[in-house]
């Protein structure tokens, strides 16, 4: 089995669009700020970012530049995130989900055990000096923090997956859904986890439906919330 993880050609992809100047700001969200609409902001800096991938089994670092566009209106700044990757992480998307729906599809399943792709752990190349040498359960239990709290994010695919198909058994799946007792302590924890298999559930029927993923253009309207 491979791990799931974005592709060094999908991130090559994606610089080569930076560097032709094919990333428009017309998906992000309105200025959080000032309300002006996207369509209006400037390209106003390039940020290089690391991301990490993983290649037969070792953790890689690549390089893509992240274009941060500025509002007209009052200067505050917005990153553009591409298709794979979303904000304060360092693994792609596909990692993220990936392992986070491994982690939730099973009720005896730990996050040590979570993390392992074939009975061993993504790592880093030994000649690396790191001190998380390999991928960590700690790791995976944040990208599910993270997954967690797409609230809005959500709601609005749940609407929009509802009006295309009112009578999709998405409602009746996700009340369905049940978080074994053995997986959280408090009742935060049991929330995040709920959230995030919500998502990846409604994820599945997105992607039906819209032959897109809720990550490409609507998480990214919603503001990653
Ligand atoms: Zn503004």
């Amino acid at each position: 089995m491979m791990p799931p993880t974005a592709t060094i050609e999908d991130i090559k992809a994606h610089q080569e669009r930076v560097e032709k100047d094919k990333i428009t700001p017309d998906n992000l969200p309105p200025c959080s700020r000032c309300r002006v609409e996207s369509a209006f902001f400037k390209v106003h800096a390039y940020r290089e970012r690391r991301f990490l991938i993983i290649i037969e089994m070792l953790i890689k670092a690549v390089y893509s530049s992240l274009v941060r566009f500025k509002c007209p209106g009052c200067g505050k700044t917005f990153t553009h995130y591409p298709d794979f990757a979303i904000p304060h992480k360092h693994y792609t998307l596909p990692s993220i989900t990936g392992f986070s729906a491994s982690y939730l599809e099973s009720d005896g399943m730990t996050y040590k055990q979570a993390v392992m792709v074939d009975s061993s752990v993504p790592g880093y190349p030994e000649n690396n000096s790191t001190d998380a040498p390999t991928l960590s359960p700690s790791t995976l239990h944040r990208w599910i923090t993270t997954l967690g709290r797409f609230t809005r994010t959500l709601r609005t695919a749940l609407i929009l997956v509802l009006q295309q198909n009112p009578i999709s058994s998405i409602c009746r799946d996700l009340a369905r859904m049940i978080i074994p007792q053995r997986k959280y302590k408090t009742n935060l924890r049991k929330k995040q986890l709920t959230g995030c298999q919500q998502l990846l559930i409604l994820e599945a029927f997105f992607q039906a439906i819209f032959k897109t993923s809720i990550f490409t253009k609507l998480a990214i309207r919603c503001a990653f919330g």
